[in-house]
């Protein structure tokens, strides 16, 4: 039986689309144990390319999922990858030794794989999720993937949630080079902080939330050359479809909210912000 109001959602075609940060290798068993219609990789590829997606930036921050993104880069056009260990991941591993082990396994793949690695990430801190009492080892883990990023040259991903002074002064403390902020959700004085640095924000279907009106600010206060777009599928489903799963081909929902924040049509902010990925991830190029 198939649950209508719970299923994918119609897609929303703009033209040249760019995802910069997605999970789909996660759909198809996200699809079975939400019961909804099944669907293969292939097919999320197909729908997302004829709704206009040209690139897909596939972010596994789980070691069950690495060489696997790294793989599925290999064998699509317009599809890239980013590895590292969550945040919320790290946390898991009961022995210091395990999480090393996980580090270099990632590091690995990434030689193996350095056609299309194009950034590290997701990495960050959580305190919506996990206590204050983690700081020392979430900070310990990011400190670990801003060094990997500067090494590789390669922009950090990041994932912020309620976390944001303590990543800022992390990411300053490591020397962080090159940084995007996947899912902004700071405000206005946040946004231009991290722009002054030169990093990226890339905003995901968040900004249609109704109680997300800092994001919105922060949009707003972003200089042109520092948004991106991404979906963070399956999660994060923009208005009006939010209860039901997230895909790359519901990036035209996102981008045509911005744009009417802009007064600008969705094809222009698809402009704007595949352009900005395009400088921001060399391996895009
Ligand atoms: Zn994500």
């Amino acid at each position: 039986m198939k649950h209508r109001e719970k299923g994918w959602a119609e897609p929303l075609r703009v033209e040249g689309m760019a995802d910069d940060h997605t999970h789909i290798l996660s759909l198809p068993s996200f699809a079975k144990e939400e019961g909804i219609e099944e669907i293969s990789l292939e097919k999320v590829l197909s729908l997302s390319r004829d709704a206009g997606v040209e690139e897909i930036l596939e972010v596994a921050c789980e070691e069950k999922y690495f060489r696997d993104a790294a793989k599925f880069a290999q064998d699509h056009d317009g599809v890239y990858y980013a590895l590292a260990i969550h945040p919320l991941e790290a946390l898991k591993y009961e022995k210091a030794e395990d999480y090393r082990e996980a580090l270099e396994k990632m590091k690995k793949t990434m030689e193996e794989f350095p056609k299309k690695l194009s950034a590290v990430g997701e990495s960050g801190m959580d305190f919506f999720h996990a206590p204050p009492s983690t700081l020392p080892l979430q900070k310990k883990a990011l400190l670990d993937h801003i060094s990997l990023s500067n090494d590789l040259g390669l922009p950090l991903q990041i994932h912020d949630h309620l976390a944001h002074r303590q990543v800022l002064e992390a990411l300053k403390e490591g020397g962080a080079k090159k940084a995007v902020f996947h899912s902004f959700s700071g405000d206005a004085d946040f946004a231009r902080a991290v722009c002054e640095e030169g990093w990226y924000l890339s905003f995901s279907g968040m900004i249609t939330f109704k109680n997300a009106s800092e994001v919105r600010e922060a949009f707003l206060a972003a200089p042109r050359d520092k948004i991106l777009a991404e979906t963070d599928a399956p999660s994060l489903t923009p208005a009006p479809f939010r209860g039901r799963p997230n895909a790359p081909w519901m990036l035209g929902y996102t981008l045509r909210f911005m744009g009417d924040l802009l007064n600008l049509p969705a094809s222009e902010i698809a402009k704007i912000t595949r352009e900005n990925a395009l400088k921001a991830y060399e391996a895009w190029r």
